[in-house]
């Protein structure tokens, strides 16, 4: 394997996506105008990656507002991404308020639509004195809605970020061999992960050994990594904002027969669940795939989440890959297959690749291989 060349990405430009929200907003809402302020939602519309920002849109404009540390940045990303809009600079809150309001006066927008799942109760009191004129209506994954279909150059993103993420495993596996410390491993692969141009990690890798193994979110410890267990690693990272996530479960040595045992149920069924990954499949139907055989086995209450998530610019976002997921797998989704089993005081077995819905049924972009015994 070799680490992938970043520089080569395709160039994104989020301007279309404006008219597909408002689409959306026309088809799936009841309201005028959208306030967008979850931070994700404003880099896939507009391409800005700053920590701060408003994004507001109505029939007729997009209003951007952000603070004066971004007035260069800001104008050069909405730019670079073909985004038509009025960016507007301001030092204070009523300062906002003012340009916010003035723009909702103009698009003569009664009805005002906030994303539910992103204001606070804060936030939502200081839009309604703000903009007393409008009528404020909660609204669900509007822009997620979008975002759940990749297109060819965010998946770009997501594979080089899987990429880097199997190279960085590669070069690392054979250290466990020198009994590192949980966190020791998992400072490694954070360290090989930007040494081949990641920004970050997608989440905090875990990286949980023996009986730590069996906490499905362990947090890696100050303990060495022994002969003969099992060691859960779920990583990832983020390559141009967007993630990867993969778990491979191994062991220095041979296991138990047990461990072997569950190691080979785990594949199986992971395996089943990726055959099952397709267009018009529900994602309770390939939650279902991979449960199946885990509960033929005997560890059904052992098999204790969901078999998977949609990956993007974040690491946990629609669909969700469970039983009880109202969802239809598309073309162009990005979903994780991720089923364990975890025995308290015995340890844990999860695996997990992430992959991309095609014409043809799914795309692996994670590719490190599944190998037990190192
Ligand atoms: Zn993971
Ligand atoms: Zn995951």
């Amino acid at each position: 394997m070799t680490a992938p060349d970043l520089t080569r990405l395709p160039p994104m430009r989020t301007g279309a996506r404006i008219g597909r929200l408002r689409d959306a907003m026309e088809s799936t809402t009841d309201v005028d105008a959208l306030l967008v302020t979850r931070m994700p939602n404003i880099r896939y519309l507009t391409g800005f990656t700053g920590s701060a920002g408003v994004v507001l849109v109505t029939r007729d404009e997009v209003v951007f507002v952000t603070d004066g540390r971004y007035r260069t940045q800001a104008a050069e990303q909405l730019d670079a991404a073909g985004v038509d809009a009025r960016v507007a600079i301001t030092a204070t809150g009523s300062n906002q308020r003012e340009i916010l309001a003035g723009a909702l006066a103009e698009a003569g927008a009664p009805r005002l639509g906030l994303e539910a799942h992103g204001v606070t109760w804060a936030q939502q009191r200081t839009f309604a004195e703000w903009f007393p004129g409008s009528e404020l209506v909660p609204t669900e994954h509007v822009v997620e809605g979008l975002r759940i279909i990749k297109e060819p150059e965010e998946i770009a993103r997501i594979r080089a970020a899987c990429a880097v993420a199997d190279d960085a495993l590669a070069e690392l596996l054979p250290l466990l061999a020198e009994r590192p410390t949980e966190q020791e491993f998992a400072i490694a692969l954070e360290r090989a992960m930007r040494d081949r141009g990641a920004s970050g990690n997608s989440f905090d890798p875990i990286v949980a050994a023996g009986p730590n193994g069996a906490k499905p979110h362990a947090r890696p410890s100050t303990r060495p990594i022994e002969r003969g267990e099992l060691v859960v690693i779920d990583f990832g990272c983020i390559v141009d904002g967007y993630c990867s996530d993969m778990t491979r479960t191994v062991s220095v040595g041979e296991p138990t027969s047990e461990a072997r045992h569950m190691w080979d149920v785990v594949v199986e069924s992971q395996q089943l669940g990726r055959d099952a990954v397709r267009e018009g499949v529900t994602a309770a139907a390939v939650d279902e795939a991979c449960r199946e055989v885990i509960v033929a086995a005997g560890w059904g209450e052992a098999f204790a989440h969901g078999t998977g998530h949609g990956v993007g610019l974040e690491i946990h976002e629609d669909p969700r890959v469970a039983a009880t997921s109202s969802a239809t797998l598309a073309v162009g989704h990005v979903v994780t297959v991720e089923p364990g089993v975890y025995l308290p005081g015995i340890g844990g077995v999860r695996i997990e690749d992430t992959l991309v819905v095609t014409d043809s049924g799914s795309d692996p972009l994670t590719l490190a291989p599944k190998v037990l015994v190192l």
